[in-house]
């Protein structure tokens, strides 16, 4: 379903004179983007962007990333890799902010709610590439939604969609930063957009100071092996024990830095069915999550991004969150995954219950059957990082 634009909403900027682009935004409006700039891949690059980037990835923030990254970044920096001929790169901006009331359980990143964004992205971006290719014969394109070494951000900067904030998000000054970036790479020219040079940030620093894990080294230096997304959605093995707090109870990725960004007062809503929010969602109820099996796991997240975290992930997350806020509902479900087949989530739960035993007063009652559990297990725990969990939970 198409987002209900205002009609000057982000397709007003740059490139008249060109009847080319205005159909473009036409034909993008009408696909169901939101936004759309062009930027020009010979001129206007700024040698900063990519140095930062290198400078990143030397520092070892890309969460062990840095290898894959490193490998592809002369393909990153060269969009003739992906089209030989390149001109001109249309950037698509998606908003995805749709809402809902808040429930229990464990969060999950407002861009996950729905299903995959890239199985609606990519049939709007090939549609966009055939209207092209049909209006400018001769022309060829290739669209790009995650799928190649791309530099996103940069193009979506320097199509005009946004400046790069301290949170090193892209935000739009007339509708924040919960928007997807898609590229139509074409091999004529367009007339590019102005990059916006301002730092509209100012002097605020209300994500840098908001992050729980203190990922930010500085503004627009995100440490990844801190993130809370990283550490929920591609983190495989255990989450290290000093971050594993500041995780709150977000089970699949994190919102905080966004949700304190003054511009997202600005985000455009979206009734888009495909971000609405799945059974459950926006927070699932953990107990039910412990209970899954392999099979359940891929039935119940098939076409949804949250199927990226893996079972042993989503469940390492589940336990993690319940050792965070201990919710007696879930207490036969945590117990029950010190037995279970992956020894990460063995170990989470472990570390959990551990939690338990110092919450408080409110589950003393629960005290023996905590101790009973963890001895039973570290009877039998054949994996060494799982026992010693168990004996760090036992000792507290
Ligand atoms: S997503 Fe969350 S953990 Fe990651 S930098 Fe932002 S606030 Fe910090
Ligand atoms: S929260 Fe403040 S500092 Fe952070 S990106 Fe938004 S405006 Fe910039």
């Amino acid at each position: 379903m198409a987002v209900d634009l205002p009609s000057d909403a982000g397709f007003n900027r740059s490139g008249e004179g060109s009847a080319l682009v205005e159909g473009l935004r036409s034909e993008a409006r009408r696909l169901g983007f939101s936004r759309l700039g062009v930027a020009a891949v010979e001129s206007g690059r700024d040698p900063q962007v990519h140095e930062a980037f290198r400078r990143w990835l030397d520092l070892g923030f890309a969460a062990g990333m840095e290898r894959w990254l490193a490998a592809h970044e002369p393909l990153r920096r060269e969009p003739a890799s992906l089209l030989a001929g390149v001109r001109s790169v249309v950037m698509l901006a998606t908003d995805y902010a749709a809402t809902a009331p808040a429930t229990g359980g464990g969060r999950v990143a407002r861009y996950a709610w729905g299903d995959d964004y890239h199985d609606l992205l990519r049939p709007r971006l090939n549609a966009l590439g055939a209207w092209l290719e049909a209006a400018s014969p001769g022309a060829r394109t290739r669209g790009v939604v995650d799928s190649a070494p791309f530099s996103e951000r940069e193009f979506g900067w320097l199509a005009g969609l946004g400046w790069f904030g301290k949170n090193s998000m892209l935000i739009d000054p007339a509708a924040g930063s919960y928007f997807f970036l898609s590229a139509l790479l074409v091999d004529i020219d367009l007339p590019p957009e102005v990059p916006i040079r301002v730092d509209h940030c100012g002097s605020c620093t209300a994500c840098l100071e908001a992050c729980p894990t203190e990922a930010f080294v500085a503004p627009r230096l995100l440490d990844a092996n801190r993130c809370i997304s990283s550490l929920t959605i591609e983190t495989r093995g255990p989450v290290a024990a000093e971050l594993r707090s500041g995780i709150g109870d977000w089970l699949f990725g994190c919102d905080i830095c966004q949700e304190v960004c003054p511009w997202n007062r600005f985000a455009p809503g979206s009734v888009e069915p495909t971000f609405q929010p799945r059974q459950g969602q926006p927070a699932l109820a953990l107990a039910e999550l412990l209970a899954l099996d392999e099979q359940e796991f891929r039935r119940r997240f098939r076409g949804s991004p949250l199927g990226r975290a893996k079972r042993s992930g989503l469940l390492r997350s589940a336990a993690l969150v319940l050792g965070n806020r201990p919710d007696r509902a879930a207490f036969e479900s945590l117990v029950a995954a010190l037995a279970d087949a992956e020894p990460v989530v063995r170990g989470a739960a472990a570390w959990a219950l551990g939690r338990w035993r110092v919450a408080g007063e409110s589950l003393a009652d629960l005290m023996p059957r905590i101790e009973g559990a963890l001895r039973a297990r570290q009877k039998v725990e054949a994996d060494a990082a799982v026992r010693e969990e168990i004996a760090g939970s036992l000792a507290e």
